[in-house]
């Protein structure tokens, strides 16, 4: 097709991108088009304009979600794509908008959020029929502001392009980023809320999904009292994002409730199974579908303690800990079935589910250590234990949990031991992942031999090749994971201009599964100086 663009030079380009925007379409709309802070009443969202900026500059862009989109590679490289995902020009079809949400924010009501600094461009529906939000990160104030400028800075926009195309890959449900673009923009951030501000470079991701929808959305709507809008979001969501429920009812809306709880807890076992901390879940960050959404100051854990918190804004509560991240999925699941209580009008319904996820939640654990540990299946009479006592030992000395699970596939588990100690020169590849040598102590190592003992005896139950074995347990316990020190060296090198990191690492964290020969730097543990840095241990949420 050929299509004039909306700018005011009108310049022809070809484009075969056609949009559809059903959120606009069906749901109300603000009826003040004025872009100035404020509560948006009676309204799902609020049309708005990105910011123009001055000198755009294309970083990077993920070629598998150009190909999810349908877009050609000589397309990304061209000035429309530049324009068009930085803000600058909108493409024909385009009907950019900020949604309204609320949500709690570290256990509290905190009324109207909304896409402050998001901007949705337009949905795409590609040729599998997939629907597809573009959504731009740090285009400008909205509505939904605040005291805020509507920006984000370069280094929060590397972390969550590269974090949320790892996370795709690593098989964790996510919102996806296509391209990441630097403005040519001076943001100021006052990253260490010490009162010394500093100017950033400023930058724009384009965030994918087939919705962002929050558990906020909802409730914002039900604290304001306005039922009517509440059903009329909650059957769009059900028709647009889980249309195998069918027609929406009473009985469905428990339904999808239930699915919600589902799709959310697998979302967390994902989260377990990998290692990653979200840090801010709130309930404006938790996705209807279940997708991680809103990289912050999200971090990888490195020693396994489950009660590391990226955040710093967490560190005296430390709400939002690796370990506690279930509950909270449930505290939030709590949140919502009240945002939707008006829609059913019956506690019973929604209380079972909410019910239901802690036994799903369990199950889907049990069988998670059992993949990871190379088990065929979880067989209760020996596997709680068995998981239960290296749950116990691995926060006992600092263990590097991506390196530990990955490296327990290399143990020679075939031979025999009579005797735990017998185990000591086999369980060398485990030592990688220890940080500190004086910790590992003869006490801790009896333990974690008479541990290995045990496992190594339940594994030979299965009776199976170690091979095979070995292939259960890479795909599910990752070799390369965005370790919080390499996206900050990522991040430093980009201030300076320099870009090939976060190309390296895209490429890396694509195979997150395979020994990548020539890349066994990345898999290493954080080395000693990244312990104690911002950007490596602790995240401030300015970004
Ligand atoms: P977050 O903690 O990043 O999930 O953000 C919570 C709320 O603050 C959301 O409504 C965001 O849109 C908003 N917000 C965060 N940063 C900014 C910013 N720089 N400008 C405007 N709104 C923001
Ligand atoms: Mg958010």
């Amino acid at each position: 097709m050929k299509a004039k663009t909306n700018d005011a030079s009108d310049v022809e380009i070809r484009t075969d991108i056609k949009f559809d925007n059903r959120f606009v379409r069906e749901l109300p709309a603000d009826p003040e088009t004025e872009n100035k802070r404020r509560q948006v009443l009676g309204a799902a969202y609020s049309r708005v304009t990105p910011k123009q900026v001055s000198s755009p500059t294309l970083i990077a862009y993920s070629k598998e979600v150009v190909d999810i989109l349908g877009f050609s590679q000589s397309f990304c490289e061209s000035d429309t794509f530049l324009n068009a995902f930085s803000g600058n020009r909108l493409l024909p079809g385009m009907d950019p908008y900020a949604a309204c949400y609320g949500g709690h924010q570290f256990g509290n009501w905190a009324g109207q959020l909304g896409d402050g600094r998001a901007i949705n461009l337009g949905e795409i529906v590609n040729r599998q029929s997939g629907r597809w939000i573009l959504q731009l990160k740090g285009a400008g104030p909205t509505p939904y502001s605040r005291t805020a400028d509507g920006l984000a800075v370069l280094r929060s926009s590397i972390r969550e392009f590269l974090c949320s195309e790892a996370m795709f890959h690593l098989r964790v449900p996510t919102t996806r980023a296509l391209s990441l673009i630097l403005t040519g923009e001076k943001v100021e951030r006052d990253m260490f809320y010490d009162g010394r501000p500093k100017l950033e470079p400023g930058a724009i991701v384009c965030r994918v999904a087939p919705t962002f929808t929050r558990f906020g959305n909802f409730e914002i709507f039900t604290a304001r009292g306005a039922t009517a809008l509440l059903k009329q979001l909650a059957d769009y969501t059900i028709r647009t994002d889980f249309p195998h429920l069918g027609d929406p009812s009473p009985e469905i809306y428990a339904k999808w409730f239930d699915e919600v709880c589902k799709l959310t807890a697998d979302m967390i076992l994902h989260w377990m199974r990998v290692g990653f901390v979200h840090g801010v879940m709130n309930t404006d960050n938790m996705s209807i579908t279940g997708l991680t959404i809103d990289y912050g100051p999200y971090g990888w854990l490195e020693d396994y303690n489950p009660g590391w918190t990226p955040n710093t804004t967490d560190a005296a509560t430390h709400r939002y800990c690796f370990g506690n991240q279930p509950a909270i999925a449930h505290w939030n699941l709590v949140k919502l079935a009240n945002a939707i209580y008006p829609l059913i009008g019956k506690v019973e319904p929604l209380q079972d589910a909410i019910d239901s996820f802690g036994r799903y939640y369990e199950t889907g654990f049990n069988t998670m250590m059992a993949q990871k540990l190379g088990l065929t299946a979880f067989t209760p009479e020996t596997d709680e234990s068995l998981v239960k006592g290296l749950l116990e030992i691995l926060p006992l000395v600092e263990t590097d949990m991506t390196i530990f699970f990955r490296n327990l596939a290399l143990l020679n588990t075939e031979c025999e031991y009579a005797e735990p100690t017998d185990m000591k020169p086999l369980t060398q590849p485990l030592m990688d992942a220890f940080y500190i040598p004086s910790q590992i102590t003869d006490t801790y190592l009896e333990r974690l031999h008479t541990w290995l003992h045990t496992y190594i005896r339940r594994l030979k139950q299965d009776n199976r090749p170690f091979e095979e074995k070995q292939n259960q347990m890479n795909p599910v316990n990752p070799k390369y994971v965005l370790r919080n020190y390499l996206a900050q060296l990522a991040i430093d090198k980009a201030e300076k201009g320099d870009y090939s990191m976060i190309h390296e690492l895209q490429e890396v964290l694509r195979h997150p599964y395979e020994d990548q020969p020539g890349k066994e730097a990345f898999a290493e543990k954080r080395p000693d100086w990244a312990r104690k840095k911002p950007g490596c241990s602790m995240l401030s949420c300015s970004s």
